[in-house]
């Protein structure tokens, strides 16, 4: 047995010895935060665990599809006997449903983020999962749990997304093999690679449209930004970004790529993504963000062009320091 197989069982005795649980996943939810989400609650279901979903904002709309994502809630009460955060490399992602109800509730830290800051009573962190529902399906073939159609819906709509539809560079045979196995397992690529990825409102387009018009390339980082004004225009909500960074991550003259993305309640939404050879999750800690080398994030408070001000000069300073190794 290797050391990831006694972590997923270390976890496992941990879940077993608890009946009422409680789910919670990040923050501004991406397809691996609502898939291993999702995909572990119906491995628990069937175990006759009782089980409470929690997600501070609303499952995005390329989600809702998903079996069991009308039970996420975004606010929880009462207690439980054990909490699970699904990749969350800080407490603070886990936002206002990691309340004072459950503070005091061992907290088991289930995550693939190389920032992740070990803040469980019991942390099963894999950098070297493509995707936290990568290790959600580890957790399941290590006991033994049976890969049921809706597990794998979930797990394989949670690799598709972190791996951008297997492009990034930590997509190795492990991660190929994992998603064989789901779709063996019932998952269709297709459904979820398009709903996913491939569909967008005509209103977020325009908006893209805006923001690419706007974007600064100077010294190799490429930035623009998504204000309120132009979310109000274009009738959107914060998500009307996502999938700009990667998107603006192709540019060849580009080292890094930062959006800044204006948020209703005064706070600025920093993503970043660097170009192969290059880093921005020490970055986004030192801002008090996380992510991983390739695609990393922070939010910060304050007017954008502070915000803007205060990450670009950390970016660069950041490149310096990354050429000057490299020399
Ligand atoms: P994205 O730009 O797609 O929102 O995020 C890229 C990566 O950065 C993801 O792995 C995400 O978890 C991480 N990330 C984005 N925003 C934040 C943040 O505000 N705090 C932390 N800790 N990580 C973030
Ligand atoms: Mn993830």
């Amino acid at each position: 047995m290797d050391s990831h197989q006694t972590d997923a069982q270390c976890a496992w005795r941990c879940i077993q010895s608890a009946h009422r649980i409680l789910l919670v996943t990040h923050v501004g939810p991406d397809g691996d935060a609502i898939g291993s989400m999702l995909g572990l609650a119906w491995l628990l279901w069937p175990q006759g665990k009782e089980l409470a979903l929690g997600c501070e904002d609303p499952v995005p709309r390329s989600y809702a599809w998903l079996p069991g994502s009308e039970q996420v809630v975004r606010s929880v009460d009462g207690s439980y006997d054990l909490v699970i955060s699904l990749d969350c490399s800080d407490v603070y992602r886990m936002g206002q449903v990691y309340g004072p109800n459950v503070v005091t509730t061992p907290l088991l830290n289930i995550d693939h983020h190389i920032t992740n800051t070990g803040f469980g009573s019991i942390n099963w962190v894999d950098p070297s999962s493509a995707a936290t529902s990568q290790m959600i399906l580890m957790l399941a073939d290590t006991v033994g749990l049976a890969i049921t159609e809706s597990v794998a819906v979930c797990l394989l709509n949670g690799l598709v997304t972190d791996t951008r539809s297997f492009r990034t560079s930590n997509v190795n045979s492990h991660v190929l093999r994992a998603a064989l196995r789901l779709i063996e397992a019932g998952a269709s690529l297709h459904e979820i690679t398009s709903r996913a990825l491939g569909r967008r409102s005509m209103a977020s387009v325009r908006l893209w449209g805006q923001a690419i018009d706007q974007c600064h390339l100077e010294d190799s980082i490429l930035w623009t930004q998504v204000t309120s004004a132009m979310r109000r225009r274009w009738s959107l909500d914060a998500n009307g970004s996502t999938g700009l960074a990667n998107f603006l991550s192709g540019v060849r003259e580009a080292k890094v790529v930062v959006v800044f993305t204006e948020r209703d309640d005064g706070t600025v939404d920093v993503g970043m993504r660097a170009a192969c050879g290059h880093d921005v999750a020490g970055v986004a800690v030192q801002l008090g963000g996380g992510g991983h080398p390739q695609a990393a994030g922070c939010t910060l408070k304050g007017d954008l062009g502070e915000v803007q001000a205060r990450v670009l000069s950390a970016l660069r300073c950041s490149l310096t320091g990354q050429e000057e190794e490299s020399v």
